[in-house]
This record gives C-alpha cells, structure tokens and sequence, in this order.
C-alpha cells in the first residue's frame, strides 16, 4: 500500500517503539513508510497502545491550560494530574525556556 502522507513510499510491517510524554510504552506492530518512516496502527493496536498509556498513567496528561496575569508577568496554571506526575509542589524550583512556539518548564533542576 502506498503512503497517504508522502504518497512517495510503500507502507510495510513492522515494529515501533511508541513513547508518551517521554515514558516509553514497549513495542507495537505497525504499517511503516519506506521513505517518509511515518508509521500507521490498526484500530486493535491503538487501543493497546491507549491501554497501556493508562496503566502507567499518562493518559490524558495533555491538556489545555489558562495564562493568567500576576504582576508584571504572566502564569500557567499546571493541572494537578501534571504536577503529581512530575512530584513537583509549591515551592518546587523549575527552569522555563522556549522552544519555537512551545514554553519548556523543566522540573527538578
Ligand atoms: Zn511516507
């Protein structure tokens, strides 16, 4: 089967590490592009994947956020599922940058 993404490639089975969030899942049986190496999962495969993500729980980590003004500044308010994950508390020291269009807070520095 052709790629759908680079239309370039043939896709082939094969194996792919999957991470969430940094944390490494395992390895998952899927299509692979010979040229672009995007890689596609079946229905049964993606909910393993989902499953597994739950069972370490990290499913759902992602989410949407409000900025706030405090000051001169401006906040982000971490979710609690965030914060427990990272062990991070009030006080917890960080370090922020950005990356293009992205804010990287680094717990733990
Ligand atoms: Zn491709």
């Amino acid at each position: 089967m052709q790629c759908p993404i680079c239309e370039k490639g043939i896709l082939k089975k094969g194996k792919i590490k999957e991470t969430m969030f940094g944390v490494y899942l395992g390895e998952f049986s899927a299509d692979i592009c010979s040229n672009c190496k995007e890689s596609f999962t079946d229905e049964k495969t993606t909910r393993a994947i989902e499953e597994t993500a739950k069972k370490k729980r990290i499913w759902g980590l992602g989410k949407k956020t409000k900025i706030t003004k405090t000051g001169n500044s401006l906040a982000v308010r971490i979710p609690k599922e965030i914060a427990d994950f990272l062990k991070l508390k009030n006080g917890s020291e960080a370090y922020i940058h950005p990356e293009k269009n992205k804010i990287v807070i680094e717990a733990g520095v």
